[in-house]
């Protein structure tokens, strides 16, 4: 909004634009002091960087150079604009939500209101009332582009999330509906060559064999959308269990499968005592461990699948990490195989090889379900034999650091990352 210069109290201004430019260090430490008790994270995750915490006196500098220089005004091309919408995007990528972000201008608004309302007391010479007030508009208007351009660039940013969330849903739908179509088509096919007079022994076991290999793929679809629908649901309920039972959960749950395949599942015994979302950290080592077991190698006289924990990040609550790997001295993965392992419907073996039913969904779905609670999953490929499946999930409980710093915990052989 352009301010009428013949009109404008440029002295006033340019006392209380110094006065708040020298004071800027001082308002950014109570900010952040605000902030960090308000939303409850450590000052460190406030402003990861010192990059970014030169941003905000930065805020404060383009503010004050406003206030003092009525010719120019803040539109898209000011770096002060660029320094608010930045912020907008570390708040996104932190998980902040729209109201907390509105919060966090309030109180820069009333820090910076407070600091001059204080000022203008000490303010030698005379100024007339209309002055103070035109310099009071003026700074209103500052803090309110400021916080536009941050709000507006957050909102974007998280409707670009929402609509990529949306597409990954509806091709995901899509590709379910078609497989387990493609399972149905091949039962309906089979059982009605079966219904024939002239079919010979041997095609009837082939038929039966397309019957019960497309019926566990089925089986198998159908368990993994139903344990993702239950997470979903269970996240708003989540449920806490202790790591060691959980696994132990996972491991009772797969005990047949490993049984008629002879592989022996091991859970370390030093797995940290720390709560865990039950239906996460279940689902995912079930996928996992049932891979172990689904590609274990029968040339191997002894079949294994291990369960293994570390707490690994650094030392605060948000950024620690518990990090669970299930090792198997399977098959292995073929080295040009590796990228896509996540990927949905993504299968790395030729499955007249491995003779293994399968729909290409677990990893994609243990994926999912762990970045949607904070976590990561990945592969990592041992040089000597078999595969090492990993994924973590944040542990931000002061309780869990205190039972970590009571343990030790096991470090298994590190591999590469894909
Ligand atoms: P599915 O097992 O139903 O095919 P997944 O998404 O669980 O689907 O796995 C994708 C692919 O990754 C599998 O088809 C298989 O080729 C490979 N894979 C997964 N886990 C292992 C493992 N432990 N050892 C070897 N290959 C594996």
């Amino acid at each position: 909004m352009p301010t009428d210069p013949n009109n404008y109290p440029f002295q006033l201004a340019a006392i209380l634009s110094d006065r708040l430019r020298a004071a800027k260090q001082e308002l950014v430490t109570q900010w952040l002091a605000r902030i960090t008790a308000r939303v409850a994270i450590s000052t460190k995750r406030v402003f990861p960087t010192h990059e970014l915490l030169n941003h905000i006196p930065l805020l404060i500098e383009g503010i004050a150079g406003y206030l003092k220089r009525p010719e120019r005004d803040i539109d898209a091309k000011a770096p002060v604009v660029a320094k608010a919408m930045e912020l907008g995007a570390l708040r996104h990528t932190q998980g902040f939500d729209a109201y907390e972000l509105l919060k966090e201008y309030e109180m820069l608004g009333a820090i910076i209101f407070a600091f001059l309302t204080d000022t203008a007391e000490t303010i030698p010479g005379d100024f007339a009332r209309r002055d103070f007030l035109v310099c009071w508009e003026r700074l209103g208007q500052a803090m309110e582009l400021i916080r536009q351009a941050t709000v507006s660039h957050f909102l974007r940013l998280s409707s670009t999330q929402i609509n990529e969330r949306e597409n990954r849903l509806r091709k995901f739908n899509r590709t379910v509906a078609h497989e387990l179509k493609n399972n149905v088509t091949a039962i309906t096919a089979a059982s009605t060559a079966l219904a024939e007079q002239w079919i010979a022994p041997e095609e009837r076991k082939e038929f039966d064999q397309i019957i019960a290999r497309n019926a566990e793929s089925l089986r198998h679809a159908l368990e993994n959308l139903e344990s993702l629908s239950r997470t979903q649901a269970d996240s708003r309920h989540c449920r806490n269990v202790m790591l060691p039972e959980a696994a132990s959960e996972a491991v009772r749950e797969l005990e047949d499968a490993a049984k008629a395949k002879r592989v022996n599942v091991r859970v370390a015994d030093d797995l940290p005592p720390i709560e865990v979302d039950a239906a996460v950290v279940e689902l995912c080592l079930m996928n996992y461990v049932s891979n172990g077991i689904k590609y274990s190698d029968e040339a191997k006289p002894e079949r294994w699948v291990s369960i293994a924990a570390t707490v690994e990040g650094p030392d605060t609550e948000r950024d620690r990490e518990v990090v669970i790997r299930v090792t198997d001295n399977g098959i292995g993965i073929p080295a040009d195989r590796r990228e896509q392992l996540f990927h949905e419907f993504y299968r790395a073996h030729d499955e007249t090889v491995t003779e293994a039913a399968g729909t290409g969904l677990g990893l994609s779905i243990v994926r999912e379900t762990v970045e949607s609670i904070g976590g990561r999953a990945w592969a990592e490929f041992p040089a000597d034999t078999g595969t090492v499946f990993a994924f973590s999930v944040p542990s931000r409980r002061r309780e869990d650091i205190q039972a970590i710093k009571g343990s030790t915990t096991s470090s298994p052989e590190k591999a590469d990352r894909p």
